[in-house]
């Protein structure tokens, strides 16, 4: 995973809400040629009266998908408290934008997957510096694990049109400070499922390594982010789309 010329898509639905749901998006996934899937079991919440996540009963789900149809899976760990039932269900750890900075558990995080090396995806904080996001990695990777994907997603400016500003200066700087695959997740980057897919193009174009997208077969009744998760028609056309712009690069989608 993640190797020089090489553009990887994570997709799937910001939450697990149903089995079917997950498998849905699933086998859309396997049909592109998509080998990651997403799908947030334990939600961090702006609002506590919202919908928090299936918890265990969606990393089963998660799961359960990912082994039918042969997808790695990724889920975000808010809390030491959840790490230990995640890593038993789940390949790729993701800690998400509100906790870049919660250093406990990226010691934790670190420290229990250099056991096996397996992945963790970090997200830039919303407020966060390049420099403070590139410091949050370190605590990873000097807990012994190196396997360390980072995620631009966009950070808080004065602007309104979208639900924050995807930062795509971030791409080269990461890449040229650290070693580490940078990825871009143009859905919370954006906040509108209808501009995910040009600057999904634009972030292959300044360099990243991958995108991750949110989908969910029915966005308009998603329990959650439906407004910018693209449908299984869109994935599609955003996997036909960034494929000519890696193409552009000498890169494949994987
Ligand atoms: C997510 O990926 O579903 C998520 C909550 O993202 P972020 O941490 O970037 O807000
Ligand atoms: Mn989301």
């Amino acid at each position: 995973m993640f190797s020089e010329g090489k553009v990887e898509v994570i997709a799937g639905p910001c939450a697990v809400e149903t089995r079917e749901q997950v498998l849905r998006t699933a086998e859309a996934l396997s049909s592109l040629g998509i080998k990651i899937l997403r799908g947030g079991a334990y939600k961090p919440r702006t609002s506590p009266y919202t919908f928090q996540g299936l918890e265990e009963e969606g990393l089963k789900i998660l799961s359960e998908a990912g082994k039918k149809f042969n997808l790695l899976t990724v889920t975000e760990v808010i809390d030491t408290e959840f790490l230990p039932l995640i890593l038993k269900y789940v390949d790729i750890i993701q800690i998400g934008a509100r906790n870049m900075d919660n250093y406990a558990l990226l010691k934790k995080v670190g420290k229990e997957t250099a056991k096996d090396g397996r992945w963790v995806l970090l997200k830039r904080g919303f407020a966060a510096t390049i420099k403070e996001w590139l410091l949050a990695a370190e605590y990873i990777t000097s807990a012994g694990n190196q396997n360390v994907v980072l995620c631009e997603r966009g950070v808080r400016t004065f602007e309104t049109s979208t639900r924050f500003t995807l930062d795509l200066n971030a791409i080269p700087i990461v890449k040229k400070l650290s070693p580490h695959p940078v990825i871009v997740d143009p859905s919370h980057g954006t906040g509108h499922a209808d501009i995910v897919i040009p600057m999904s193009r634009a972030a292959i174009a300044a360099g990243a390594d991958g995108i991750m997208v949110e989908v969910h077969p029915e966005p308009r009744k998603a329990l959650c982010d439906g407004a910018q998760s693209l449908d299984l028609k869109s994935l599609s056309q955003l996997k036909e789309e960034i494929g000519k712009v890696a193409r552009a690069l000498g890169k494949e989608v994987v």
